[in-house]
């Protein structure tokens, strides 16, 4: 059965699924969104005796439906191999009294390698099906993550080139070392005087350039885009909400057909989106706990049905939540509108002019599935260290925002619904924060004398990602505005 994608902003603009991930993002900026999401029709016992690579077709052939059996598999074989650390992919673990799904054991140890390691597969499948002579040029704005994840998965991949820009002053240590140090010839990172939105904003802005489109076709360049709201990112994030749930049916935690809860800590909302996606493909949910930093625009919005981005950015210990536009917010707001482009195109337009719009009544009703809290820096801090001290077990500061509003969740409802944590990345990747927060005596030491520490404090080895980090050279320097962006990327392409 096969479906369209189609853009949030405009009714007749569609494309197939190979085609939604080659453009990545629609004209005007609007998103590509699923004209249907088809039911899941393999049982979760029969997926509970799947590895992660069997789940991953069920779930993603019934997306990307362009795509042909053998395609897939051969994108998924390429993405889910001895990159992780585990070949259990994605382990599910039980601490402070909910599943904790580990999504940090990729290359860059953030959850974000789950989908970018596909990513390069899934494309470049999508070129050659679509027959593309250009040179695909991905085109990035992190907010830490995203970055190394994206520059790792598409080093040295022929036929594209990735261009990645991130805030040069919120990202942690760890985080920047990782993106600067990359080795790939294909490979151009650049920090940008500005936060995560701006690098967003001016990202968006040479997508939606037509002139400068025109330019790079002239001279053999496509542009393409690794950011959360390519759907080649949200189909695989769908993946180990199902994993996890069938692995809990497998231990025989929950029966077939027994509702869960998620909490999700989120910043762009990709990752909360693709465990809703995976619900209306027939995953049991029963609320999706969408967790903040000390950025809340989404708390605020979850409460009140306004959102409103004008406030300050605070640059938290959460640094890839540092976030005051949620771009995957409007497929969900598409979604609760009705599938309505016009009404989604108005609420957008006075995102873009005024910094806000307001939902109906009756959008806000359909949200009832929606819960939203935050967790402040303090609060943070103190759930690793209350977690570390139950049973030695470490979060990250990220992880810990979802747990701590967990809490809170639990707090004020009295809920006990089996619960699945996302836990997107690994302690050592913020180790400063999350080693001062279990032993502040230890805050005068360097970051990777604390690397060292959190082996001891965690007993859990020091990854690969850090260890191969420490003696790099910077490959990498450049700095510049947002108004230098365009600049810089024809620079780094030679035109
Ligand atoms: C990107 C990221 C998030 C936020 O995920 P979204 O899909 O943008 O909501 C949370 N935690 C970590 C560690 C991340 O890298």
């Amino acid at each position: 059965m096969s479906f369209l994608y189609r853009s949030t902003r405009n009714a007749n603009e569609t494309a197939t699924a190979s085609e939604a991930i080659l453009k990545g993002l629609a004209e005007n900026g609007g998103l590509f969104v699923p004209d249907e999401i088809p039911a899941l029709d393999v049982s979760f016992e029969e997926l509970a005796e799947m590895d992660y690579k069997g789940v991953a077709y069920e779930v993603m052939s019934r997306m990307l439906t362009d795509f042909t059996e053998e395609e897939l598999k051969a994108c998924i074989d390429g993405a889910y191999d001895s990159k992780f650390d585990t070949d259990l992919i994605a382990p599910v673990k039980y601490h402070h009294g909910a599943y904790i799904l580990e999504l940090f054991h990729g290359k860059t140890i953030a959850f974000k390698d789950m989908a970018l390691s596909i990513l390069p597969y899934l494309l470049t499948t999508a070129a050659k099906k679509n027959n593309i002579d250009k040179e695909i040029v991905i085109l990035t704005a992190t907010s830490g993550d995203t970055g190394k994840a994206a520059l790792a998965g598409f080093a040295d991949v022929p036929g594209t080139r990735i261009a990645v820009f991130y805030p040069k002053n919120g990202v942690s240590p760890i985080q920047e070392k990782q993106m600067v140090t990359e080795k790939g010839a294909n490979t151009f990172v650049a920090g940008i005087t500005g936060n995560f939105d701006d690098a967003q904003t001016g990202v968006k802005k040479m997508f939606s350039d037509k002139k400068l489109a025109a330019y790079l076709d002239e001279k053999g360049f496509q542009f393409s885009s690794a950011n959360s709201i390519n759907i080649g990112r949200l189909v695989p994030q769908m993946v180990y909400y199902v994993y996890a749930y069938t692995r809990l049916v497998k231990a025989g935690t929950i029966a077939a057909g027994d509702m869960i809860n998620v909490v999700v800590p989120t910043g762009n909302f990709g990752n909360i989106l693709a465990a809703y996606y995976a619900s209306l493909m027939g995953l049991p949910v029963r609320k999706f706990i969408c967790a903040s930093n000390d950025n809340k625009v989404l708390f605020d919005f979850f409460t009140t049905g306004k959102y409103d981005r004008n406030r300050d950015f605070i640059l938290t210990s959460s640094p890839s939540m540092d976030i005051l536009i949620s771009s995957n917010l409007e497929r969900l707001i598409y979604r609760v509108a009705g599938n309505d482009a016009d009404k989604n195109n108005e609420l957008m337009k006075n995102l873009a002019e005024k910094g806000e719009y307001e939902i109906t009544e009756e959008m806000k009703e359909n949200l009832y599935q929606f819960y939203g809290n935050y967790a402040t820096q303090d609060e943070v801090a103190d759930v690793i260290k209350t977690v570390y001290g139950e049973d030695g077990y470490v979060l990250d500061t990220h992880t810990a925002v979802a747990v701590s509003v967990f809490d809170k969740y639990k707090k004020e409802t009295a809920d006990d619904t089996p619960t699945i944590i996302a836990s997107t990345a690994s302690p050592y990747k913020f180790t400063r924060s999350v080693v001062t927060a279990i032993d502040p005596e230890l805050a005068g030491k360097g970051d990777f004398e604390l690397v060292d520490e959190l082996e001891n404090i965690s007993q859990v080895k020091v990854p690969n990602a850090v260890n191969e980090i420490r003696t790099a050279p910077v490959v990498h320097d450049t700095v510049c505005d947002k108004e230098e962006m365009e600049a810089v990327v024809k620079k780094f392409l030679g035109i």
